[in-house]
């Protein structure tokens, strides 16, 4: 990757943290879960409107470094209209691509800009900070209580 490109990418995580999409309660919310990382002290809320298997409303709320909030923003943008089996493939996708064991990149559903967290990998603190949202979405979608913790 150039450095360019890698500036471009900085670039997109600090717009999405200084301006998150999405970042709100939703009152009519039939799934929600909260998550933390102690390791970086991030913590977010995830709430879901499910229209039968299909992702109708998402968003989230929480304080944290710009990586998990930059995430949390950028999920909830990939998250809409998908139904909960496409959610996960594209959670195990981007989990992979974050802990840097993406073999195929082809495979699967297309990552779209989520891409920008293929540097997460380099860092492996930041990647709790990257899939605190994503571990939240699970618990959210299964319906599990109390907070999930990336500890
Ligand atoms: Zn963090």
């Amino acid at each position: 990757m150039t450095s360019e490109l890698q500036d471009l990418y900085q670039e997109l995580i600090l717009d999405h943290y200084k301006r998150p999409h999405n970042q709100r309660h939703l009152d009519d919310a039939d799934h929600q879960a909260e998550g933390y990382n102690p390791l970086c002290g991030d913590r977010v809320s995830v709430y879901l409107k499910l229209d039968g298997n299909r992702i109708k409303e998402v968003a989230f709320q929480g304080a944290g470094c710009a990586i998990s909030t930059a995430s949390a923003s950028m999920m909830t943008d990939a998250l809409k209209g998908k139904t909960v089996e496409e959610v996960r493939e594209l959670f195990d996708k981007f989990h992979a691509l974050v802990t840097g064991r993406l073999e195929n990149p082809e495979a699967g559903p297309d990552l779209g800009k989520l891409e920008v967290f293929a540097g997460v990998s380099q860092y492996p603190v930041r990647v709790k900070c990257a899939t605190l949202a994503w571990h939240t979405l699970e618990a959210a979608l299964e319906q599990r209580g109390g907070v999930v913790s990336t500890e």
